[in-house]
C-alpha cells in the first residue's frame, strides 16, 4: 500500500492506494486557515496519521509516500520551497513524511502529479508522449516525454499557460502581455460571460446569470448554449478559438500521442471536446478528458516512485 497526498491552497487530500492505484481510504483537511509553515506541516503529517488510524492501517504496511505541492519544489531534496497561496518556506516534506511513516517519500509539483496520475492509472495510461492541459483560474501543464515527466531546470518546465499568443493582448498575472491563460482559462471564459451578459440582461444567458446572483460559471454558459442562446454560443466559439491557438502550439512543439484536458470544465465532456477536436482539425494527436477527476493529483503522487528521474 502507498500513500498519495495532494496539497492545495484550500484543502489537502490524502489517500491510501493499492498496487493498482485503487483508493482504499481517503481524507481531506482544510489548509486555507494555515498561517505558518509549522501549522501547514502538522496538518499534513497529523492528517496522514489520522487517515491510517481511522482506517486501521498500520504504518508498516506503507511502502511509499508521494506528495504533490503547488509552487516551487526541489524534487531532488524533497523540499517545498515557496508557494503563492500557502505559508510554504522551505518545508522538507519528504524527510518529515519518511521519518514519521518509515517509508521512502518523494515530492513533485501538483500539476505534474495530476499528469502522472492520468498516465499511470487514467486516460493516458499506455501512451508515452502526453501533455495535460488543466483549465482553471490559469492554465497548468504537465508534460510527459518518452514516458517521463519533463521537469526542466529547477522544475520550471510545463508553464504552458504563460506562452504568449497575443502580443497586443491583456496583461497576465506573470507580468507579460497576452499569455494563453489570459484568454483561454476557465476564468477568462467566465469573465467574458459576465462582461457580455451585463450588456444583454434580457438574453437567456443574462437571465441565467441574474438568477445566480450576477455570477456565471462554466455550467451557466453550457445551459444557455443548450437553449440556443446566440450570445452564449458566440462567446464559447471565441474561447474555443483561443484554446485552439495554444493547443496547436503545444502540438507543434511536442507532437504528443494525446492531450488530456483536465480541470472542472472537463466534466462537460463532449460538449467541450467535440468543438475543440473540430477546431484543432486533422491531427493524429488524441484529445481526451481526464478520467480521474479531482483524484488525479493524489494518485499521481502515490505513483511518483514509478518514475525514474
Ligand atoms: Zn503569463
Amino acid at each position: 500500500m502507498k500513500i498519495g497526498i495532494d496539497l492545495g491552497g484550500t484543502t489537502v487530500s490524502m489517500g491510501v492506494v493499492d498496487d493498482n492505484y485503487k483508493i482504499l481510504a481517503e481524507a481531506e483537511f482544510k489548509t486555507a486557515d494555515c498561517r505558518t509553515p509549522e501549522q501547514l506541516s502538522s496538518i499534513v503529517i497529523d492528517g496522514t496519521k489520522k487517515l491510517l488510524e481511522d482506517n486501521g492501517i498500520s504504518k508498516e504496511k506503507i511502502t511509499f509516500i508521494g506528495m504533490g505541492c503547488p509552487g516551487e519544489i526541489d524534487t531532488e531534496k524533497g523540499i517545498a520551497v515557496a508557494a503563492d497561496n500557502l505559508p510554504i518556506e522551505k518545508i522538507p516534506f519528504a524527510k518529515m513524511l519518511s521519518e514519521t511513516f518509515g517509508a521512502p517519500a518523494k515530492l513533485d509539483n501538483d500539476a505534474n502529479c495530476a499528469a502522472w496520475g492520468e498516465h499511470m492509472a487514467g486516460v493516458s495510461k499506455g501512451y508515452k508522449n502526453v501533455v495535460t492541459v488543466t483549465l482553471g483560474t490559469g492554465i497548468g501543464g504537465g508534460i510527459i516525454v518518452d514516458g517521463k515527466l519533463l521537469h526542466g531546470k529547477e522544475n520550471h518546465a510545463g508553464e504552458i499557460g504563460h506562452m504568449v499568443i497575443d502580443i497586443h493582448g491583456k496583461r497576465c498575472g506573470c507580468g507579460r502581455i497576452g499569455c494563453w491563460e489570459t484568454v483561454a482559462s476557465t476564468r477568462a471564459l467566465i469573465k467574458e460571460v459576465e462582461h457580455q451578459a451585463r450588456y444583454a440582461p434580457n438574453s437567456r444567458l443574462g437571465k441565467l446569470i441574474a438568477a445566480n446572483g450576477s455570477h456565471a460559471n462554466g455550467k451557466t454558459l453550457f445551459i444557455a448554449m443548450s437553449e440556443e442562446d446566440n450570445m452564449a454560443r458566440s462567446i464559447f466559439n471565441d474561447w474555443i478559438r483561443s484554446l485552439e491557438v495554444g493547443m496547436w502550439n503545444v502540438i507543434n512543439i511536442f507532437r504528443p500521442d494525446m492531450i488530456v484536458i483536465s480541470g472542472g470544465i472537463s466534466k462537460e465532456g463532449e460538449n467541450l471536446l467535440a468543438p475543440l477536436r473540430h477546431a484543432v482539425g486533422k491531427c493524429s494527436t488524441l484529445i481526451r478528458a481526464g478520467r480521474l477527476g479531482g483524484n488525479a493529483g493524489l494518485i499521481g503522487a502515490a505513483a511518483l516512485d514509478e518514475m525514474n528521474i
